[in-house]
């Protein structure tokens, strides 16, 4: 399987949150007119998939328009007593339209509806979930997703109460407050449930499966305790530590996030076991493939990403109209906050990957953050996850920590599940910081693609005992305001100043102690950008997506052959062609040339390669790594003591396509990194 090994890109998590047309929802946002109701009352039977339904809407008007999935049917519909007529009203594509008038003295309406849901889709992958969803039903697991048409909706945003009932071993969820729980065992052979959401919902995500219920009640101050719950199937339940884990961790986040944003605004939070390759955030839960629940990282990562998305997207909802800045943000605090806690390596680490998708996308196609809706393809991940976190980076950076923090606990208790902006994110962060930032959001949300800012020209004069540095800027058309570090190298020692520019050519004048030997722009990566070539170091996902790669035996023995052609047909995604050593400086297609060491490095050097990095020899069981060159086609090489040393590789190697080199003792990763690559040092001019 190899859905771990990009879960970045694949397990990202989309918030459910259906799209609201803007106007809609601001005019629901601001008036206090009371909210649109739903009282569902579901028998859902997941062996069958007969889903039977009795809806109790408020619409708040008395034409009310409804869209139901094809696979169901209006059986009755009363108000008051009296029997009403449900219309017809359309189709959009799978979303059969119905109306009904609601008499005068009506605030109300019973609708009785049901049918046999879809099955189960099992062939949907990380792609397929991703897009608008039937209701499906199966044993294994029944999703209904909020936007699939299986409620009658009263409004753009409204409150609910489901009851649910399934059969047997089965068990049901939807988002909100557990008001009841009936078990089977107490006679009735059914499972039943009741949920309340009395905040403004934009829709209803049920979920049904063979779960065990684990549950833990956890206090909190000045609150109502939280309930804690994981609902998997009995084989991931019985993992050992693993739901305990999974409550521990949904724990430390929810306190986390509390303590930076506000208070949790709800009483559950749930981790439910998807038989999908799911990663849905939705308000008191995450619903999550079982197999991706299984990876040992999600708790560390994906997990805190999710719960994160109660505040940003399910607690404040996104105005999408406007565009999404719910991603970004929640990657800023979650994902990316993560690597800052674990080293500043890891951060830049994190970073750099974001400019380098950023960089894969293809000059012009970029897309501007305000346009950016929902992750559909890689391009527009690249903006709406990257480029929008790295805004964060910069508005951090640029306004201070302690602004910063306060721009956010303002926005979340203005907007609490209310539809916001980019304009409410910068109005809070302007009013936090005393600052007008009308510039800094425009130009990062208007404009596509990104700055490309080079030292045209740095020298230096000495004057009455200290150093003049003067240097010139150039940037391309219309030019970007920016804060950018510069990074001053001394003999010996660097220090690093912020410059600003903001037009096609800048001359900016700093004072320094001594005569610099270079200058280099923004090493650290603070800053979003269209990098050069030397600052985006070759990494391993380069070979493992290669559309035509090549293999070279750097050994003869048979054994190590075959462990390396095997090693081969696991990396690539495409099998790699068997080629002679001449390919290490023939053709453009990347080559992965894979051995012993000793054969490895005569290869090496017979093609005139770099030889074995110093910081890898003698490491180990196996040693990986790309090479960095200027011309002639990309290596990777993986350089094993043994034909067991390279078997070993098979089933981690493919897991570590962001890294320039890893050290590895049997399957096990010792160490491994991305080559630093600061970009290039520009040299003063003069004085000396
Ligand atoms: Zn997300």
């Amino acid at each position: 399987m190899r859905v771990a090994h990009a879960p970045r890109a694949r397990m990202r998590v989309v918030a459910v949150v259906a799209v609201i047309a803007t106007a809609l929802a601001r005019a629901a946002a601001a008036a206090p007119a009371p909210l649109a109701s739903l009282d569902l009352e579901v028998e859902l039977d997941p062996g069958t998939r007969r889903f039977q339904a009795v809806a109790t809407v408020a619409p708040g008007t008395r034409d009310f328009r409804f869209d139901l999935h094809e696979s169901l049917r209006v059986t009755a519909a009363a108000a008051g007593g009296t029997n009403l007529r449900v219309r017809p009203a359309g189709r959009a594509g799978p979303l059969l339209g119905w109306q009904v008038r609601l008499p005068a003295n009506a605030g109300s309406v019973r609708l009785e509806y049901g049918g046999t849901l879809p099955a189960l889709d099992r062939g949907l992958d990380e792609r397929g979930v991703l897009r608008g969803l039937p209701p499906m039903a199966a044993t294994e697991g029944s999703f209904l997703p909020g936007t699939a048409g299986w409620y009658p909706q009263p409004a753009p945003l409204f409150a609910y109460r489901v009851s649910v009932s399934v059969p047997g071993d089965q068990r049901a969820v939807v988002p909100g407050r557990l008001r009841s729980e009936v078990l089977p065992s107490d006679g009735s052979g059914r499972y039943r449930a009741s949920f309340e959401f009395a905040q403004p919902a934009t829709g209803i995500d049920l979920m049904a499966g063979p779960w065990v219920v684990r549950e833990r009640i956890v206090p909190r101050a000045g609150g109502e305790p939280l309930r804690l719950r994981t609902l998997f199937p009995r084989e991931l339940d019985a993992v050992a530590g693993l739901a305990d884990g999974y409550l521990d961790d949904s724990r430390r986040y929810l306190e986390r996030y509390a303590e930076e944003i506000g208070a949790y605004p709800f009483t559950e939070f749930s981790v439910v076991a998807s038989p999908l390759p799911t990663g849905f955030g939705m308000p008191t839960l995450t619903y999550m493939g079982a197999e991706v629940l299984k990876l040992p990282f999600i708790r560390a990562t994906s997990l805190g990403h999710e719960v994160l998305h109660n505040w940003w997207g399910n607690g404040v909802y996104v105005d999408y109209a406007t565009g999404n800045w719910s991603e970004g943000l929640t990657t800023f605090m979650a994902d990316y906050a993560y690597k800052e806690h674990e080293s500043a390596e890891a951060a830049r680490a994190m970073r750099l990957a974001w400019l380098r998708d950023f960089a894969a996308v293809p000059a012009g196609s970029g897309q501007a953050l305000a346009s950016f809706r929902s992750r559909t393809h890689g391009a527009a991940a690249a903006v709406g996850y990257g480029k929008a976190a790295m805004l964060f980076v910069m508005l951090r950076d640029g306004i201070g920590e302690d602004a910063f923090r306060r721009g956010v606990r303002a926005f979340w208790a203005q907007h609490r599940f209310r539809a916001a902006s980019w304009r409410d994110l910068r109005a809070a962060f302007e009013q936090a910081s005393g600052r007008p930032l009308a510039t800094f959001f425009e130009q990062w949300l208007d404009r596509p693609g990104g700055p490309a800012v080079k030292v045209a020209h740095a020298g230096a004069k000495a004057e009455a005992g200290k150093v003049r540095l003067t240097l010139a800027l150039e940037q391309a058309t219309p030019a970007y305001a920016l804060r950018l570090p510069l990074e001053i190298v001394f003999p010996g020692r660097a220090e690093t100043r912020n410059i600003d520019v903001g037009r096609e050519r800048d001359v900016v004048a700093l004072e320094v102690e001594a005569m610099p030997e270079g200058v280099r722009l923004d090493p650290d990566l603070r800053v979003w950008r269209v990098l050069d070539r030397e600052q985006l170091p070759p990494i391993l996902r380069q070979w493992i997506v290669a559309r035509a790669p090549r293999l070279v035996q750097a050994s003869g023995a048979r054994d190590v052959r075959e462990a390396a052609a095997a090693l081969g047909k696991r990396v690539f995604e495409i099998p790699p062609r068997a080629v002679s050593s001449d390919a290490l400086n023939q053709g453009t297609d990347p080559v992965l040339l894979a051995g012993l060491h000793a054969d490895v490095d005569a290869a090496l050097a017979l093609a005139g390669l770099p030889p074995r990095p110093a910081s890898l020899t003698g490491r180990g069981s196996a040693q990986v790594w790309t090479i960095v060159r200027q011309a002639g086609p990309p290596v990777a090489v993986v350089s094993g003591k043994d034909a067991d040393a390279l078997r070993a590789l098979q089933g981690p190697l493919p897991h570590y396509g962001g890294q320039s080199w890893l050290v590895f003792d049997g399957r096990r990763a010792l160490d491994r990194g991305v080559w630093p690559a600061p970009g290039p040092l520009v040299p003063v001019q003069g004085g000396r």
